[in-house]
């Protein structure tokens, strides 16, 4: 089947599946008025793919249907550069605003489909072939993956990982005649309304003797015991004046609960096997998803440059401290234009014939921006100050006994229409200020571990060779 439109997506979303928002089991996840929003949302970015084939669609290597250029397992400089296009568009759809749209499990399993050798370590040979098999259909039936990949916090005390007999983490029971069955939680499922299936795979490294926490599987929404429990929603379904983000960009977060949920063995790709599980993470993963995750950031970026320089000019804000400020925005876009553009000239191809951006420059970007982003959020809003709350509702803007006062006492600087002014600093609060914007403040702190944890592990990511010889010339030179 070739790359799915809108309609198709939805179509997929009517399946039954266990979804919990506020307090209620959702029968329905596109017509609720609290998902409905971000389901449209993503159908459009369906859309889109086709509406800009020329970008986003290629054709697959075996059948030469047109599938969505992320599933693509790049072979060369040149398929990465195809990709970041395709991945720059699918982000300004959103504005960056939405974290998991599926290019970004699709760009995911086509890393992890391009490196067999790595998962077919220690007799996971089968494992790493069912893998690749799902990338397969993964592409040509273009569905839609949430993922879940941290453990449960319990206690901190204990660590990242569960050790044997932690019964909160996801873990193997037993074996069936066709598959295992698992049991246990993870967290946290961001867009799990909005998939087709749920992918487990590794994160943090396991300890020994905690084989059975060592799994790695895709498995649909629909399967029985699978429960999702939905943070409070951030949707704002009303209009797009009032809200013109978040009454589309909710993409949600669920913490999963396996309920004893049978996995059956054909969609296993680590079944206990604690080796292959640690060795996943650890080269190619990171420089291969975050080419998506650091074009979508330098999106969002450029956007709220944007929306610094549009308020500012509302209020003809021209004061030095200002213009500081916008420019501390664009100091952060442009890093982060500069630092994907580095990765991607520096680009490696690995055993397999994987071809990723550098490591180096993504990996002091994932750690930085956990702190940009929000003091970005800080700088729009104080930039914004009090303005951000003068901004009249859709409603108020069509009585026709407040317009016209509205219009008369809302301008802008150098007659700006009031109306242009309102939009303005409503797509500001919606972007720096309101619920979901905190959600996606939490988002970016936290999505791929935190900034200081990231800081610590920078050794893993980049090479010191140059560093130690600047330094070496000193520490060896005779005195
Ligand atoms: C909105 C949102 C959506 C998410 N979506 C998904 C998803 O779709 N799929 C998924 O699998 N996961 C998802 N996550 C989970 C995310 O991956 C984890 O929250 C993230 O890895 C952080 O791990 P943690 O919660 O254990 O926090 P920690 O890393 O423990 O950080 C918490 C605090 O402790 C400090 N800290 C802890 N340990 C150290 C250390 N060793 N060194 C320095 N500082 C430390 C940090 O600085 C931080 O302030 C999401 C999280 C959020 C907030």
């Amino acid at each position: 089947m070739p790359a799915r439109t809108g309609e198709q997506f939805l179509k997929g979303l009517r399946s039954p599946r266990e979804i919990w928002v506020d307090g209620e089991r959702i029968g329905d996840v596109v017509d609720h008025p609290k998902l409905r929003g971000a389901a449209h949302a993503l159908a459009d970015v369906f859309d889109l793919h086709h509406e800009h084939g020329d970008v986003c669609l290629m054709p697959d290597p075996e059948t030469g249907e047109a599938i969505a250029v992320s599933h693509m397992i790049p072979r060369s400089r040149e398929d990465l550069a195809k990709r970041g296009k395709a991945l720059r568009r699918v982000a300004e759809y959103s504005v960056g605003l939405m974290g998991r749209t599926p290019d970004y499990m699709n760009v995911t399993f086509a890393g992890f489909a391009g490196r067999p050798d790595e998962w077919g370590i220690n007799g996971n040979e089968a494992g790493a072939e069912r893998l690749i098999a799902y990338q397969k259909f993964l592409r040509r039936a273009d569905i839609s993956l949430t993922h879940t990949i941290v453990q449960p916090t319990v206690d901190k005390a204990t660590g990242d990982a569960p050790t044997a007999g932690n019964p909160y983490a996801l873990h193997k029971v037993e074996d069936t005649e066709h598959g295992i069955v698992v049991r246990g939680t993870r967290v946290l499922a961001t867009l799990a309304p909005f998939a087709d299936e749920l992918a487990v795979y590794p994160a943090a490294p396991l300890p020994e003797e905690a084989d059975a926490y060592a799994l790695s599987f895709c498995i649909p929404m629909s399967a029985p015991g699978l429960k999702f429990l939905c943070r409070d929603s951030f949707s704002s379904p009303t209009n797009r004046f009032d809200h013109p983000l978040s009454s589309r960009f909710d993409e949600q977060d669920a913490f999963v609960i396996f309920d004893d949920v049978e996995v059956p063995r054909e969609r296993l790709f680590i079944d206990a096997n604690r080796a292959a599980y640690n060795k996943v993470p650890s080269s190619s993963w990171s420089p291969n998803i975050q080419q998506q995750t650091m074009i979508r950031a330098a999106t969002k970026l450029d956007f709220a440059w944007g929306l610094g320089l549009r308020m500012a000019a509302a209020i003809n804000a021209a004061d030095p401290e200002t213009q500081r400020m916008i420019g501390e925005i664009w100091a952060y876009a442009e890093f982060t234009r500069a630092a994907v553009a580095a990765a991607e000239a520096e680009a490696r191809e690995w055993p397999s014939g994987l071809w990723t951006s550098a490591s180096g420059p993504l990996h002091a970007l994932r750690a930085m921006l956990p702190l940009w982003f929000p003091r970005v959020n800080e700088i729009l809003r104080q930039i914004g100050s009090h303005n951000v709350f003068a901004t009249p509702t859709l409603a108020q803007m069509t009585d026709k006994d407040l317009r016209p006062l509205i219009d008369r006492y809302l301008p802008g600087a150098k007659a700006l229409p009031a109306e242009e002014r309102i939009r303005i600093f409503r797509l500001v609060w919606d972007f720096a200020g309101g619920a979901l914007a905190g959600r996606n403040e939490q988002y970016e702190r936290f999505y791929l571990a935190s900034s200081p944890r990231n800081l610590a592990r920078h050794l893993a990511f980049t090479d010191r060779s140059r560093a130690d010889r600047l330094v070496d010339r000193f520490l060896k030179e005779p005195y």
